[in-house]
């Protein structure tokens, strides 16, 4: 068995350049793609070749199967790596690139359909043992069922996509005569950003943590979990901030969690590397939410915290390689921190494009900062706003937390805003710091500092960011 010679990277931005670096040090050579404003970007500089596969619009480059796939033949790679976001949970590119005799590096087709329909997941898990949050018995068709649903399960309730994805095709319902509306909002939402206007229904829980755990399977039978990551700090319900451990984790919760993760890995046959979030509430029980079939942006504070290099593993499963580790190789150190560092107004979240006129990341023991921006660098209007992931490992939480104040003082970026003002005020909370928080920690964060919420619970209505599960749709 051998590794591949050369991998396309269908995929822009920091998780390009991640993986153009897990390759160089494969000895794998590596394409890069790119759309015709970004023939500048790191990731065309660092990989040994690269094609521009169309305009601006990801709908006509980074989305574009065809061009991606002719790019690939024409320069003899054997295999794609998608990166997040973009074609990576598409099943038919994953078909497309089995039927052109390309290795597709992630999950099989089947697992990314299951990922992909939230409904049909919690179906299947639920149905082997795995403990799903209340809610609908697969989709709800109606609004009359929802209603139904929702007076059986008590409210407040969420209404979710089944296509769902960087928090868009949710609606809060916290009493009988909002569920109509909501309903018909969120199919809507689903429609218009998914093209799938199927919704379920799950309880609404407080004061919770999302709590998710990282697995590897070889599909030959072996499979892992690399420990949890907490990722509660969050801004309608998108990720901020992500740590590992989480501040409440345990041995104990861990084995119980890590267990979890693998049953449902299991469950679904899955294969390559993957995510299985869950929500732990007060009580510490923990529902399994849905399963992200992909590499995630946060996969970094995993690395650091076992040392394994997930990117690498993705790669040599995909080749056909077994794992090389059993779960009690598998050992924890420290405690990481991740800040994202968008290209956004602080105070708004409001996108904040242009060019970087100066750019010193932070550096130093225990720091880690991946990203594919320099000064001179133009950030694009068209792309997901984040530039830069600040990861720090400390021996202890305190440590990290001290270094992470550290490296944001320490990084310049100027020409553009950016949330290094939102993070530090976050890394200075007392409740932050005790390790005192839940999803809803930045929304009452903000009601105390800035006194107000704008009305809807959910902070500010008119950012636009988009996440890594939605980076390929375009803004219409
Ligand atoms: P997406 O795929 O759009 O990110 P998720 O299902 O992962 O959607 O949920 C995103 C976030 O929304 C969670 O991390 C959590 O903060 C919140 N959330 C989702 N489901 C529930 C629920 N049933 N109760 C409370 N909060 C929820």
């Amino acid at each position: 068995m051998n590794l591949f010679k050369k991998i396309l990277i269908a995929n822009r931005g920091e998780i390009a350049v991640r993986i153009i670096r897990a390759c160089k040090e494969l000895g794998i050579k590596t394409v890069a793609v790119f759309s015709d404003i970004e023939k500048d970007s790191l990731h065309v500089r660092l990989a040994d070749e690269s094609i521009c596969i169309g305009p601006a619009s990801s709908k006509h480059s980074y989305l574009n199967i065809p061009a991606i796939l002719t790019a690939a033949e024409v320069t003899d790679a054997e295999a794609i790596h998608p990166g997040y976001g973009f074609l990576s949970e598409n099943p038919q590119f994953a078909e497309a690139c089995a039927t052109s005799g390309i290795t597709f590096i992630g999950p099989t087709s089947e697992n990314i359909r299951i990922g992909g329909d939230k409904a049909k997941a919690r179906q299947v898990l639920k149905r082997r043992g795995v403990p799903v949050v209340p809610g609908s018995d697969g989709p709800v068709a109606s609004e009359e069922i929802a209603l139904k649903t929702a007076k059986k399960i008590g409210f407040p309730v969420i209404i979710k996509a089944s296509a769902g994805g960087g928090g868009r095709g949710m609606r809060i319902v916290r009493e009988e005569g909002e569920l109509s509306q909501a309903f018909h909002t969120a199919q809507r939402e689903s429609l218009a950003a998914f093209g799938n206007s199927e919704v379920y229904v799950e309880k609404y829980l407080s004061s919770i943590r999302h709590i998710e755990v990282q697995i590897i399977s070889d599909g030959k039978g072996n499979i892992v979990h690399l420990g949890e990551r907490d990722c509660s700090v969050q801004r309608r319900h998108q990720k901020l901030i992500e740590e590992a451990p989480s501040p409440i984790s345990t041995e104990k919760f861990r084995k119980r969690i890590g267990e979890l993760a693998v049953k449902a890995a299991k469950a679904m046959k899955y294969q390559n590397v993957g995510t299985i979030e869950f929500i732990v509430d007060q009580d510490q029980n923990i529902y399994f939410m849905e399963v992200n079939t992909r590499v995630q942006v946060e996969h970094a504070i995993t690395e650091e915290l076992t040392g394994i290099d997930i990117i690498k593993e993705q790669i040599r499963i995909a080749a056909g390689f077994p794992l090389s580790y059993r779960q009690n190789q598998i050992k924890p150190s420290g405690h990481v921190i991740e800040c994202r560092i968008n290209a956004e107004d602080p105070e708004r979240f409001i996108p904040s494009p242009g060019k970087l006129t100066f750019f010193s990341p932070s550096g130093g023991p225990g720091v880690r900062v991946d990203t594919a921006a320099y000064a001179g660098w133009v950030v694009p209007s068209q792309y997901d706003s984040m530039i830069a992931k600040l990861i720090v490992h400390g021996r202890n939480r305190e440590e990290a937390i001290a270094k992470m104040k550290r490296a944001l003082d320490e990084f310049i970026i100027e020409g553009i805003k950016t949330t290094i003002p939102f993070h530090k005020k976050v890394l200075n909370h007392p409740d932050f710091i005790k390790g005192n928080f839940n999803t809803d920690f930045i929304e009452k964060m903000n009601v105390r500092t800035n006194g107000n919420n704008n009305g809807n619970g959910n902070g500010h209505k008119n950012g636009n960011k988009l996440s890594e599960a939605t980076a390929g749709v375009d803004e219409a």
